[in-house]
């Protein structure tokens, strides 16, 4: 296939500032992608996309299913003779992507910039403040035992989520289609949609991890930094998963059955949600330790790196304090708490289309894409 080598040296720049600042001692040798334990023949990485951000060759990169399919391991990083870390440089075009492929462009911009940081919590903090004045409990806190729903009842918070995170899964699914095209034109294949086959298999793949496991498999003796990803991974993943599920059974108990909430902690939805956030709290300490004790080798992190680890840490601590300061029965610590525990869901679920969270997008397009073209011949080594 021909390739039109339109060199952008400014996104180059944009992806070394992204802690990709060690790319230039590249020298192309290609243990990157020998030791990589993802990396395959159809889809070979990443020493191609060390080559492609060195000459700035934008539209190669960003589509490009590599880049999603990393997982990050950081046993390119281990093994690189030249210390560039590849593994770094990937994370950057993938932090670079979720903001080039964000729809609306201003939402990707706003959550890669610390600057838009206390306008994206006003958001929130205006719709729920704005509920609470009309229903009075802005100047007074419901009487009696703490419930939430006396607070804000459940129907306003549906209403409230229902409505934006309807709009951030369309801008997630239009982003997806965004990727998905790119990654067409660039194998100059059309990007045509993938067999179902491949769609189940991708998500048995995701329900595994198994390539999370392949990670801390990877070959070679030395020791990599990140041989906790496995099993990290599957803690957030379930973890997560669990809090879904507890919420969804929570409203399926108050819609269907009339079963009011708060609920005994010897529930077993209780229970599930209380072992979901700590599965969650679990693994991100875990990540945050193994970034500050592997900084030299994996890097400083990027901003939303951080503010993804941040997010989804304080959503589930400040879950948990909301239930704890209820059974203490402190009412004005415990529905303020409720209030900002409100602002983070929202920041989460809303804003998933342009945070880190919208892996959960990408990885997967990337994941079938890959399926899909395997034996295709449109990998570059
Ligand atoms: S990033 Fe390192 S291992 Fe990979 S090709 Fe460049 S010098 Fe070799
Ligand atoms: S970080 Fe791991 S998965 Fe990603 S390119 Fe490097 S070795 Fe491969």
């Amino acid at each position: 296939m021909a390739v039109l080598v339109q060199p952008d040296a400014e996104w180059k720049r944009r992806i070394i500032g992204l802690d990709a600042h060690d790319l230039s001692f590249c020298y192309q040798c290609g243990t990157c992608t020998a030791v990589c334990p993802i990396s395959t023949a159809d889809n070979p990485f990443p020493r191609k996309e060390m080559v492609w951000v060195q000459w700035g060759l934008k539209d190669l990169a960003l589509g490009n299913a590599s880049i999603w399919l990393c997982h990050q391991c950081g046993t390119c990083n281990t093994y690189c003779p030249r210390d560039a870390k590849p593994s770094n440089v990937m994370a950057a075009l993938r932090d670079y992507s979720i903001l080039h492929y964000a729809i609306p462009g201003f939402m990707g911009r706003a959550l890669s910039d610390a600057r838009f940081l206390p306008l994206l919590f006003a958001i929130p903090a205006v719709i729920f403040a704005a509920i609470l004045g009309w229903l009075g409990h802005l100047t007074a806190l419901p009487e009696g035992r703490i419930v939430y729903s006396k607070f804000i009842p459940i129907l306003y918070i549906e209403v409230v989520f229902i409505a934006a995170v309807g709009l951030a899964m369309a801008g997630a699914a239009l982003g997806g289609l965004r990727y998905w095209r790119a990654m067409g034109a660039a194998a100059d294949s059309g990007g045509r949609p993938p067999p179902r086959r491949h769609l189940v298999a991708t998500l048995l793949e995701i329900f595994r991890h198994g390539k999370f496991r392949r990670c801390g498999d990877a070959p070679g003796i030395r020791k990599t930094h990140k041989e906790h990803m496995h099993r990290t991974h599957l803690a957030v993943f379930y973890g997560f998963l669990g809090l879904v599920v507890t919420t969804t059974s929570v409203g399926i108990g108050i819609y269907a059955f009339g079963y009011l909430t708060p609920w005994p902690l010897w529930h077993p939805v209780k229970i599930l949600g209380n072992a979901s956030g700590l599965a969650v709290l679990a693994a991100l300490a875990v990540f945050i330790w193994r970034r500050i004790a592997d900084k030299a080798e994996a890097g400083k992190g990027t901003y939303s790196d951080w503010l993804f680890l941040a997010i989804l840490g304080l959503t589930t601590l400040t879950g948990f304090l909301c239930q704890w300061l209820r059974l203490a029965d402190l009412p004005r610590l415990a529905y303020p708490m409720y209030y900002v525990h409100l602002l983070f869901i929202f920041f989460l679920l809303v804003y998933i289309p342009y945070s880190k969270f919208s892996h959960l997008v990408y990885r997967s397009a990337a994941m079938i894409y890959a399926r899909a073209s395997e034996g295709a011949g449109q990998g570059r080594g």
